[in-house]
């Protein structure tokens, strides 16, 4: 392998000679890789942020959606408008929401399915989402 020619360091100022193939000398070839991983790290983050943005706005539209509307009635029709945790303990209770069992950011497909949704009281929802 021939050696890569020496150069100055390409940090304003420096004096230093480098052969390193980032243009930099031992002293602040660090400070530049420290850089990148920051560059990098904040790319990441506005690219996830994006991700959920796009995410959030479509599970918005689809809570607000008349097929929602729709399927969520009939969820709440065939549970008979009680919480199925709390009747489940014998409890009479009445549904405040229906809750996907698949959630939406695992199966999205399953947004509309009657078999993925439950009613329940909200009591029994928090403490579901809780559990994470
Ligand atoms: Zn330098
Ligand atoms: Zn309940
Ligand atoms: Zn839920």
């Amino acid at each position: 392998m021939p050696q890569r020619p020496l150069r100055p360091c390409r940090k304003a100022g420096c004096a230093n000679l480098t052969r390193d193939k980032t243009g930099y000398c031992e002293v602040h070839k660090q400070e530049y890789l420290d850089y990148l991983k920051r560059l990098k790290a904040e790319r990441d983050r506005r690219y996830d942020e994006q991700v959920r943005k796009t995410r959030d706005r479509q599970y918005y539209e689809f809570y607000k959606s008349d097929e929602w509307e729709r399927v969520k009635t009939q969820a709440l029709i065939r549970d008979k408008g009680l919480c199925q945790l709390c009747l489940k303990k014998g409890i009479i209770k009445t549904a405040d929401v229906v809750h996907h069992i698949v959630p939406l950011k695992e199966d999205w497909s399953k947004r509309f399915d009657l078999d993925n949704l439950v009613s329940l009281c909200h009591e029994c929802h928090n403490k579901l989402h809780s559990k994470g």
